[in-house]
C-alpha cells in the first residue's frame, strides 16, 4: 500500500535528505515546493521572477502559488505500478495550505498517512545551513565541515564541478526563514497532533538513525 507522508520541520532539519532516501529505498515520490519554486526561478518565467525576490529574502511565497504547484503535480499522478506514495517536503507551511492539501487528497480519494515532525534545535540549524552546498547536476548534498567533497570543487557522486550554494542559505535569510517557520508553520504541529497524524523523530542524530526512525513510523500499521 502506498503511504503519503509529510516531512515537517524547520529549514535545515534534513527533510530533503530524508526524502531523497525514501525515494531511493521505497519508490516514494518527493514533492518539494522549494525545488519546484527554485526550478521556476531559474526558468525565468513570470512566476519565477515574482517568487525569486521573496525566496531569496527567506519569506514565504503566497499560498495560492504553492497550492497551484502541488495541485499540478498531484494531477500528473503516480503512474508507476510500484509507486510507494508521496513525500510532501516543505509543504504545507501554513494552515491554509494544510486545509488545501486535505481537500486535494480527498478529491483524489487519497489519504494522508503520517506527518513526521523532524525535531532539531536552532543552533544546529544555523550550523547546518550556513555550511551547506549541493551538486547542481545530481543533487548530492554536502557541508563545509561535516561532509566536504573528497576532491575540493568536485562532486563525489557524479564528478560535476557545478557545486552551488542556495541564495537563501545565509545568516540573514535564515533568520527570516526561522521566523516564518515559528510564526506560520509550527502551528501545523498542533493541527496534525489533533488529527492524530503526528509522529515526532529526533532529527539531530546520524542520517541512518533518523532514516530508521522514519522507517519505523512508515512500517507501523
Ligand atoms: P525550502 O527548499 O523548502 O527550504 O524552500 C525554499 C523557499 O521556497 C522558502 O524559504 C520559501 O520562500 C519558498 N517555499 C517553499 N515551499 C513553500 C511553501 N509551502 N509555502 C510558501 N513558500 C514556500
Amino acid at each position: 500500500m502506498p503511504k503519503n507522508i509529510i516531512l515537517l520541520g524547520p529549514p535545515g532539519a534534513g527533510k530533503g535528505t530524508q526524502a531523497k532516501r525514501l525515494e531511493a529505498e521505497r519508490n516514494m515520490v518527493q514533492l518539494s515546493t522549494g525545488d519546484m519554486l527554485r526550478e521556476a526561478k531559474s526558468s525565468g518565467t513570470e512566476m519565477g521572477r515574482r517568487v525569486a525576490e521573496i525566496m531569496d529574502k527567506g519569506q514565504l511565497v503566497t499560498d495560492e502559488i504553492v497550492i497551484g504547484l502541488i495541485e499540478e503535480k498531484l494531477e500528473q499522478g503516480a503512474a508507476a505500478r510500484d509507486f510507494g506514495g508521496f513525500i510532501f517536503d516543505g509543504f504545507p507551511r501554513t494552515l491554509k495550505q494544510a486545509d488545501a492539501l486535505e481537500d486535494l487528497m480527498a478529491r483524489k480519494g487519497q489519504t494522508l498517512d503520517a506527518v513526521i515532525e523532524m525535531q532539531v534545535d536552532d543552533a544546529a540549524l544555523v550550523r547546518r545551513i550556513t555550511g551547506r552546498f549541493t551538486c547542481g547536476n545530481c543533487g548530492a548534498v554536502y557541508h563545509d565541515e561535516t561532509k566536504p567533497t573528497r576532491v575540493a570543487g568536485t562532486c563525489d557522486v557524479c564528478g560535476s564541478t557545478d557545486l552551488r550554494r542556495r541564495a537563501d542559505d545565509n545568516e540573514e535569510a535564515l533568520k527570516t526563514r526561522l521566523m516564518e517557520y515559528y510564526k506560520k508553520t509550527s502551528p501545523l504541529i498542533g493541527y496534525y497532533y489533533a488529527k492524530g497524524k503526528l509522529a515526532a523523530v529526533d532529527g539531530l542524530g546520524e542520517m541512518d538513525a533518523v532514516a530508521a526512525a522514519i522507517a519505523k513510523v512508515l512500517d507501523k500499521g
